[in-house]
């Protein structure tokens, strides 16, 4: 089984930036409370339920299922659920404290969670996926909803998956599709939420050009992945900003070319062959190989830890865009900040997807439905908003983004805390 996550005697990357940003914070803001800002280090509930499931062979089989609660000052707690046999508690706290952060930064009013399964959904039927989803949503019932925690898809989970969440959850309730984000349309999803994450990294990448004065125009740019996040990000990117989408992978392997990728061809084809070995015209690499190749701007939008102090020193590009969440380990950070790379950190880059999750649970919750153009401005708005403040933090106070987006993030939670009272 692979094993990513960081173990719970390891301080985690996410916790290293919160540190960093309260020291900050306690400079630069004179009313700030310590011991408030230091609550952010710890989540509030940690639930962990075994998952019974009756499989296709007949034996049955019990899986571990997680949801972190990490703070919900703000507002319902939010956040994904993923189900891949890396999935871990310690893995579940640090993302669940990234959501918080998250929904902070986008200004939409939640607080932070996330969870899963520890499985391999490759493995598993429909039918026993069906199973193992509803089960899971039985053992936590209590502990979601509406107006206390809204889960969403992550890796591995779709609008099926939440499709299923809603039913269960309705069972002896009324209807409420407010439950979970990221339903399929008919069953109250949104217009625009497959590709919403993909739109705001483009939107953050057009805003970062024009506020340090970058080329998009043939610049090329660098996707690690190539699912829902890459594809939709890469062809937003090379349509709207016109750059030049020389690389992409997926966990068997990654594609470039210097010149440029036909991307719907190399969607066509990874589609048919599950992989991107053997597409005509460009050069087969590893996943390691690709974040070292020539570009200008690097995307890394797979799993955890892609860039780690083995390979900072050697990128090339001049600008990461984490499209995956805690993609950059803490050395590595301080690795990039000395060689001058650009860095937009994962809460600030990818804050697209559960942007559009707010807008979901806001038509739901008024069974008024939106028009996809209206989606796309809203999330336009939120994420300049959004990158504006990040930005001018930074600039005043001399920081990396990533500090300013995490400096913002905790000082609007603290805030909360401190207007609700103990
Ligand atoms: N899983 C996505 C994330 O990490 C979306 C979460 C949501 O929509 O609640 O941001």
């Amino acid at each position: 089984m692979n094993q990513i996550a960081v173990s719970s005697d390891k301080i985690s990357s996410v916790v290293k930036y919160t540190q960093d940003a309260i020291n900050v914070i306690s400079k630069i803001s004179k009313d700030s409370n310590l011991a408030v800002l230091n609550s952010l280090l710890k989540p509030t509930r940690e639930i962990t339920v075994q998952v019974p499931v009756r499989l296709d062979n007949g034996d049955y089989h019990s899986f571990k299922g997680f949801r972190v609660q990490h703070n919900d000052a703000r507002g319902p707690f939010k956040g994904g659920l993923r189900f891949h046999p890396s999935v871990t508690i310690d893995e579940a706290r640090i993302l669940a404290h990234l959501m918080s952060l998250k929904t902070s930064v986008a200004n939409i009013p939640y607080g932070g969670a996330k969870g899963g399964i520890a499985c391999n959904p490759k493995e598993l039927s429909l039918r026993e996926l069906e199973s193992l989803t509803r089960n899971f949503t039985t053992a936590i019932a209590d502990n979601i909803g509406p107006l206390k925690d809204i889960p969403a898809p992550d890796v591995n989970t779709n609008a099926q998956i939440m499709a299923w969440i809603v039913d269960e959850y309705s069972k002896g309730r009324s209807k409420q599709y407010g439950v979970v984000t990221g339903k399929p349309i008919e069953l109250g999803g949104s217009l625009g939420r497959d590709e919403a994450t993909g739109r705001g990294v483009m939107y953050v990448v057009r805003e970062l050009s024009k506020d340090k004065g970058l080329k998009l125009t043939d610049a090329k740019v660098v996707f690690q992945g190539f699912g829902n996040l890459a594809y939709a990000g890469a062809k937003l990117i090379e349509k709207e900003l016109g750059s030049c989408i020389v690389g992409v992978s997926s966990s068997a392997g990654a594609v470039y070319n210097k010149k440029g990728l036909n991307l719907d061809k190399a969607h066509d084809y990874y589609l048919k062959h599950n992989s991107l070995k053997g597409l005509p015209d460009c050069e087969f690499m590893t996943n390691e190989e690709l974040l070292l190749s020539d570009c200008d701007i690097l995307i890394p939008s797979a799993l955890e830890n892609a860039i780690n102090k083995n390979n900072a020193k050697k990128i090339k590009a001049k600008v990461l865009v984490e499209g995956a969440n805690d993609c950059t380990t803490f050395e590595a950070d301080n690795i990039l900040n000395d060689q001058g790379v650009l860095v937009v950190p994962d809460i600030l880059a990818n804050a697209g997807g559960v942007i559009v999750s707010y807008f979901e649970w806001v038509q739901n919750l008024n069974n008024y439905y939106w028009s996809l153009s209206k989606v796309r401005s809203e999330l336009d708005n939120s994420m300049v908003n959004a990158y504006d403040e990040v930005a001018n933090t930074a600039k005043h106070h001399g920081l990396t983004m990533r500090m300013a987006a995490y400096v913002v993030a905790i000082q609007k939670i603290a805030k909360a805390i401190t207007l609700r009272g103990v």
